[in-house]
């Protein structure tokens, strides 16, 4: 079943790059396996699948730790607490979720020496939703200058979690909001390559308006309880 849904969702990101004229490598599908044990994400493994998407931290880990025997590319896409960051910084290889300067600090000198750098995104609210994660977009530049200079971690991009739009034009203006954000960060001269935006329901319209990379869950795992 988890073999279908990946060739369903890896269907749908092809037509959507299809039809927005953009090379289908353009796209990575980010398969979020959180509240799923790690048979699940075995199967998906076994389908093709590498990167993997976790929002809880010890979850994750026990996960990581248990199927230290397959190649995979793990990604925290959840808050971070500073009590985490250790967890966070042993054990994934990238970070969407960065936020606050402290965070990266705290990630960055506990990078263990002799792993690659963690790749980070820093998470944007960038539809201004209440209570929401992220920094806003006008903070961006300073937090991703300031993250730009720590030693162990590497600035990729942008993360973005939209409310749910209206429909797909909507959707797509949305995130296009965050394409823009950046071109200008990269117009800054910060080099990002990339724009982590796109879920189960919006795929299409973040893959429209410039996202690298999507992050599905239910698609491939099925509903969460
Ligand atoms: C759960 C989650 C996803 C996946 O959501 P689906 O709607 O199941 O595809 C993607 N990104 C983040 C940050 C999430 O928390």
């Amino acid at each position: 079943m988890i073999a279908d849904n990946l060739q369903r969702v890896r269907a749908r990101i092809s037509e959507a790059c299809l039809s927005s004229a953009r090379p289908q490598w353009a796209v990575t599908l980010l398969a979020v396996s959180k509240t799923f044990g790690a048979d699940a994400v075995r199967d998906a493994y076994a389908a093709g699948q590498i990167a993997f998407g976790e929002n809880y931290i010890q979850e994750a880990v026990d996960k990581i730790t248990t199927l230290a025997d397959l190649p995979l590319q793990w990604h925290c896409i959840g808050p971070i607490q500073s009590n985490k960051t250790r967890l966070v910084a042993e054990h994934f290889d990238w970070v969407h979720s960065v936020d606050r300067i402290k965070i990266a600090q705290r990630l960055s000198e506990q990078r263990p020496p002799g792993k690659a750098p963690l790749q980070v995104c820093i998470q944007v609210n960038i539809d201004g939703g209440p209570n929401k994660a992220g920094v806003t977009p006008d903070a961006a530049l300073e937090l991703a200058q300031q993250v730009n200079a720590l030693p162990h971690l590497k600035l990729r991009g942008l993360m973005t979690i939209p409310e749910p739009a209206a429909d797909f034009a909507a959707a797509c203006a949305v995130h296009a909001l965050a394409r823009q954000l950046v071109d200008a960060l990269n117009a800054q001269g910060l080099g990002l390559d990339t724009l982590s935006m796109g879920m189960t329901a919006d795929l299409e319209a973040a893959i429209q308006s410039g996202s690298t990379m999507v992050r599905v869950g239910s698609a491939i795992f099925g509903k969460r309880e």
